[in-house]
């Protein structure tokens, strides 16, 4: 950890839950919080749940001590990678209709394969959303992710945005419903066919959707501004 400080690591975070445990020990994760507040470096804890699976407050009630100043999070299990598999639908924290909420992270990461990434979110690791590699220099790709119809898009009105269009392109609404926004996303982007129209829609519509949001924010602005005045000359004829 000394050595993880020394060279610049600022904060980690560790994972402890069910399916980790299954390849890393608990204790091995206690220690490594131990060792960092030791030295000051911060760590948070992170846990993935499902309805089926073991669960934070389990853990806290068994190692608060250990995490007293930590701060730990409960995430609910996304069907990928082993998960896919593995974990039942019934046994995802699933709610039917589409996911409002804006794209949560999109924050340029590099993923342990080098492929550089719009987030290390459930959609980050997807090949349609790849960013570039770590071959290809830094400063182009970040260009191009800041300039990307679609990460903009998904930073602007989040994955709903596509959800339409993307029923019209032939994709099927999963039934039981979505688990928030990034498995809409993930679900979305999963399939590279559907992914390059969804990228083609994005380039058409960008500009349009950018548009109305500002319009949209000026007209609630202005209103805002316009009902302070009235209420101000209100005041002052009452007054008079
Ligand atoms: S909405 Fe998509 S791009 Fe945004 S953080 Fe979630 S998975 Fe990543």
């Amino acid at each position: 950890m000394k050595k993880l400080k020394e060279m610049g690591v600022r904060a980690l975070i560790v994972s402890i839950d069910d399916f980790h445990q299954e390849f890393i020990h608990r204790d091995r994760v206690i220690n490594v919080i131990r060792a960092c507040k030791e030295i000051h470096l911060e760590v948070k804890l992170q846990f993935v749940a499902t309805k089926s699976s073991g669960r934070l407050a389990d853990f806290l009630h068994e190692h608060g001590d250990d995490l007293l100043n930590i701060e730990c999070r409960e995430i609910p299990c996304h069907p990928v990678g082993r998960a896919s598999f593995k974990i039942k639908d019934e046994s995802l924290f699933t709610t039917k209709g589409v996911p409002q909420g804006l794209c949560p992270s999109s924050v340029m990461s590099i993923s342990a394969y080098g492929k550089v990434i719009p987030c290390c979110n459930t959609a980050g690791h997807l090949p349609s959303l790849e960013v570039g590699d770590i071959s290809q220099s830094i400063i182009p790709l970040h260009k191009k992710f800041l300039k990307d119809p679609i990460f903009n898009l998904l930073r602007l009105k989040g994955p709903k945005a596509f959800y339409e269009s993307a029923i019209n392109m032939g994709y099927n609404p999963r039934e039981d419903g979505y688990i928030d926004q990034c498995h809409l996303c993930y679900d979305l982007f999963k399939n590279n066919q559907l992914a390059e129209e969804l990228k083609d829609f994005a380039a058409e519509n960008f500009e349009h959707e950018l548009y109305e949001t500002y319009l949209e924010e000026y007209t609630n602005n202005y209103s805002q501004i316009l009902n302070m005045n009235n209420k101000e000359s209100n005041t002052s004829n009452h007054s008079l």
